[in-house]
């Protein structure tokens, strides 16, 4: 299989060099140049498969250039560190709701999902082709982590991760600073994640300095991620009763729409999935984007759900190629727009199987309190608003992106006691390693020459 970018000026690509390559040079984002079809056979085929297996069997389709055995092995490795046997299990609260707990992988959040499998990828690359890669990404909180985590301690591999100093939570801090692994650069910049994305994107766009560095990218717009991303709505999906697998509607927080599209790309390969609700915080773009059609960037207000602090989504702009019937000159033309005004306004905003709902700061303790109350189960701040106003007529599959113990402080203040975790108590007695650097593109590539592989 190829992968083509969403602004059409880039040669397809085979499955590892677009996971290698991150953005598409052209400044686009990799998409299957055709999304396979998933039969009602295949779906049949894959009910009993264990998680690893139709993680195989699922992204075969598309890491069409690995061999199946090297790449069953990739996938292995990749969910072995997990602390649940079903790897993301499906907790029914109520008739109409169940929760799919994304949080069970190293860093305790929904990232490692596709972050472990991400880590594994490039290792591969590495080993295969006797090269050595170097990442960057920015963070607002849980992709540094998981990305971290995906490539500790790999030989012939740096990780270079940006985060606004101070806006990111403590614990997620620590899961970054705290290794101890000699290949992990955490990088403490002045702004807001924004900014550090901003940073991030003028350095991608400096092709000498990518090819010097072999840089990759690996925040939210890498292929690899989307992809694995569609095997826990899958395996849900298959996990549902029958009688109400054509009823069933995924609550996700998201920010940057990536969680999101791996369910909607499920769905147009074939998953009879009925819809999808997006759940803001406050930084609710998305939100105003599914209800009036207007896409503005705002400022961002920093909120007790960090991890959605943002306010461009970047993945979007993979929605909106098929929205545009895959034009990539449309494609082209309204990120343009959107760069210079910050704005764009759809006429004809035609997407039926989305809702959205949108959750300020203040709403955020007291449904994890009615949570709590009502079914004894204690959600985080980002889950929290995916509870924001159940469909009754639906069965609501909410998605956990993270565990609780990360975000003790108003997991506390709403329910009186702080949850804990183990992998988090260990953090706790390690020395903070991080690098302070200026939000700028030249302060940044000076650092990045100084200690890549
Ligand atoms: C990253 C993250 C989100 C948002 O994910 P998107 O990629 O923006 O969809 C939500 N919750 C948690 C806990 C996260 O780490």
């Amino acid at each position: 299989m190829k992968f083509i970018s969403t602004r059409g000026e880039t040669s397809p690509l085979g499955f590892s060099d677009a996971v290698a390559t991150g953005l598409a040079p052209d400044g686009g984002l990799f998409l299957p140049a055709e999304l396979p079809r998933i039969s009602a056979a295949d779906l049949t085929a894959w009910r009993d498969l264990a998680y690893p297996g139709l993680c195989v069997a699922f992204l075969r389709r598309f890491a069409t250039d690995i061999d199946e055995p090297t790449f069953a092995a990739i996938v292995a490795r990749s969910y072995a560190h997990f602390d649940h046997p079903e790897i993301a299990p499906l907790v029914p609260l109520a008739d109409n709701l169940q929760v799919l707990e994304l949080f069970h992988g190293p860093t305790l959040a929904f990232k490692d999902f596709a972050l472990q499998l991400l880590g594994n990828l490039y290792e591969h690359q590495c080993r295969s082709r006797h090269q050595s890669i170097n990442v960057l990404g920015a963070t607002s909180g849980d992709t540094g982590a998981a990305a971290i985590h995906g490539l500790l301690g790999k030989p012939g591999t740096a990780i270079f991760i940006l985060y606004p100093d101070g806006r990111v939570a403590p614990l997620q801090e620590r899961q970054m600073t705290c290794t101890g692994a000699a290949n992990v650069y955490a990088m403490a910049i002045e702004g807001s994640f924004d900014d550090a994305q901003d940073a991030l994107k003028e350095i991608f766009a400096d092709q000498a300095f990518r090819t010097q560095h072999r840089l990759s990218a690996v925040n939210s717009i890498n292929l690899a991620r989307v992809l694995a991303q569609c095997v826990y709505y899958l395996s849900a999906w298959l996990r549902v009763p029958v009688a109400q697998q054509d009823n069933v509607e995924f609550v996700v927080p998201t920010g940057n729409f990536g969680n999101v599209l791996a369910g909607w790309f499920l769905q147009r390969m074939g998953v009879p999935i009925r819809g999808f609700r997006v759940a803001t915080n406050q930084n609710d773009i998305l939100h105003r984007l599914f209800t009036t059609g207007n896409y503005q960037v705002d400022t961002v207000a920093p909120s007790v759900a960090p991890s959605m602090d943002i306010q461009v989504a970047s993945n979007f702009e993979r929605f909106l190629y098929y929205h545009e019937g895959r034009d990539p000159a449309r494609v082209r033309e309204i990120m343009a727009t959107f760069k210079s005004t910050g704005t764009y306004r759809f006429e004809h905003f035609d997407a039926d199987t989305f809702s959205a709902t949108r959750c300020v700061d203040a709403e955020i303790p007291v449904i994890i309190k009615s949570v709590y109350d009502r079914y004894g189960y204690v959600v985080d701040p980002h889950t929290a608003c995916a509870f924001a106003a159940p469909d009754p007529d639906r069965l609501s599959v909410v998605l956990a992106t993270a565990h609780p113990a990360k975000f003790p402080e108003t997991i506390k203040r709403a329910i009186g006691h702080e949850p804990r975790h183990p992998s988090l108590e260990v953090l706790k007695a390690r020395p903070i390693v991080k690098h302070a650097v200026a939000a700028n593109a030249g302060a940044i590539r000076t650092f990045i020459d100084q200690h890549a592989v």
